[in-house]
């Protein structure tokens, strides 16, 4: 399978299962040939993997698009490497099967399954100059070695290294370090682009770079990426849809909006964004909806407003719940306020951006919290 597949076709913002066209982002150039649009395609079908007693992940089903960007979300110990690992060929299912381009993988070795893949830490070889880390790939596919070096120029111009080919990993920053991990990966022109926690080892500032990067490429050359993390941040920035992971299980499958908006479970809610889970608010809770059984109610800081008693009410009577407290504490974060307020036995937690003219509440006042009833959103205990 694998020369059919080593090409990355550009692709359309919008569409993921769009017809190919011929790439001029490519890594190969005008080597190009076309591609079925099938090809790219990933499904895991009822996978199961034990590790002895261990079950890491539990019968797996799910599927990315050809030109997606998937990321697996999930706390410590949720499944997230080892669903990666099954995917790359490092691990074999202990049940199901995975699928790529409608053809099962299970017989097909990981080094020839022709996708690039960025370990948390870089993995680069460290006697290896950072162009010799990048002509490896294509030395074990036998590339002539002038094609090798236009390659190499081509990508390392394309993630802002040109100049550095002569360094040894050991002379580099950790930004530029995974910048070359990354243009290791796509080196090559795979169809499929594994990432596991990509950018863990890098300060924030440089985190948010790189995701801006990783994004940028991502949409330039159309890859199918699957990206395993454990920063809802990252995941909520990068992705076309979020897989969360919870135990070895997946827990919700949806876009960054709508998990984020309207998360499933009580799980997901926390563990993207925080999340006010009114389960004993002390008041009746108003909503639009009805409750359905075995849920709770939950709203994000974001959506509720704080204001002083006698502050002009900023929420249409008819459509908000409004609800007396005091509150506890203000937590400043530059651009943005904290508030805990308890109303009866809970404690609330709203969040709001600092705008000129309003000052802060103080510990101790009484305040009014009003938010709209259809923020309230029922979820999954
Ligand atoms: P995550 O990447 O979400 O942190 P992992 O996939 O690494 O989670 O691990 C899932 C579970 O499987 C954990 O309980 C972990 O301890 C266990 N596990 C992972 N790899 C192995 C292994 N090679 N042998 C035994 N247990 C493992
Ligand atoms: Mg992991």
């Amino acid at each position: 399978m694998s020369n059919a597949l080593a090409f990355i076709n550009q692709q359309p913002a919008n569409g993921f299962a769009s017809v190919a066209v011929n790439s001029s982002a490519s890594i190969a150039g005008n080597e190009a040939k076309e591609k079925d649009v099938a090809l790219a395609q990933i499904e895991f079908r009822n996978v199961t993997k034990n590790y002895g007693s261990v079950a890491a992940v539990k019968d797996l089903s799910l599927s990315v698009s050809r030109g997606e960007f998937l990321t697996i979300l999930g706390p410590s110990g949720s499944g997230k490497t080892t669903t990666l690992m099954l995917l790359a060929g490092f691990q074999a299912p202990s049940q199901g099967d995975i699928f790529i381009a409608g053809k099962s993988v299970a017989a097909v070795p990981s080094y020839r399954r022709d996708q690039g893949i960025v370990f948390q830490s870089y993995a680069l070889f460290p006697p290896l100059n950072v162009r010799r880390n990048l002509e490896f790939p294509l030395e074990m596919r036998g590339m002539k070695a002038a094609e090798r070096t236009a390659r190499v120029d081509r990508i390392l111009s394309r993630v802002h290294l040109s100049g550095l080919e002569d360094r040894m990993p050991s002379q580099l920053s950790g930004g530029q370090q995974q910048r070359v991990a990354l243009a290791r990966a796509l080196i090559a022109d795979p169809p499929i682009l594994l990432l596991d926690e990509p950018l863990g080892a890098l300060d924030r500032n440089l985190r948010e770079q790189m995701q801006s990067e990783i994004k940028s490429l991502h949409k330039e050359f159309g890859i199918t990426t699957v990206c395993v993390t454990h920063d809802q941040d990252e995941a909520l920035t990068l992705s076309d849809r979020i897989v969360v992971m919870r135990a070895g299980a997946i827990e919700q499958t949806d876009t960054p909006e709508a998990i984020y908006d309207r998360p499933a479970t009580q799980f997901v809610a926390k563990f993207l964004g925080e999340a006010n889970i009114l389960e004993n608010p002390g008041f009746m809770i108003e909503s639009e909806a009805t409750q359905p059984s075995d849920t709770i109610a939950m709203i994000r800081p974001e959506r509720i407003c704080v204001a002083a008693l006698d502050a002009p009410k900023r929420v249409d009577a008819d459509l908000r719940q409004s609800v007396i407290g005091i509150v506890e504490n203000m937590i400043y974060a530059g651009p943005l306020r904290k508030y805990h307020v308890r109303v009866g036995s809970t404690l609330l937690v709203a969040r709001e951006h600092v705008v000129s003219g309003r000052p802060a509440l103080q510990p101790g006042e009484e305040v009014r919290l009003e938010w709209l009833r259809s923020d309230v959103r029922f979820v999954a205990a």
